[in-house]
């Protein structure tokens, strides 16, 4: 696999019991799938690794997964997406967290 860094997360689900591992670093795929091996407790496995993005728009807040089905979809600059795997496209409304309150 590939030794480029990136964002990964881990879903693991058993018995309605859903568990998610979030990297707080980039890392490689190997390194994720190591941590995977590591950090799921054994009664969730099979898990699957999601790539979120690299570090640079993981810190920038860029979105780049489709709102409907949750693959990879790209967005311009007005929040307009397309998603090649489930075929949609349209607008998202994106919202921050965190910073003042209204
Ligand atoms: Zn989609």
């Amino acid at each position: 696999m590939s030794t480029e860094k990136k964002m990964y997360r881990v879903l693991a689900q058993s018995n309605g019991i859903t568990v998610t591992l979030s990297m707080n670093k980039p890392d490689t795929w190997d390194q994720a799938e190591s941590d995977a091996k590591k950090y799921i407790p054994p009664e969730t496995k099979p898990y699957v690794i999601q790539e979120i993005c690299d570090e640079d728009d993981w810190y920038a807040g860029t979105l780049n997964f489709c709102p409907r089905c949750g693959s990879k979809a790209n967005y311009d600059n007005n929040g307009e997406f397309e998603c090649n795997d489930c075929e949609s496209s349209g607008e998202a409304y994106i919202h921050e967290l965190g910073g003042e309150q209204p």
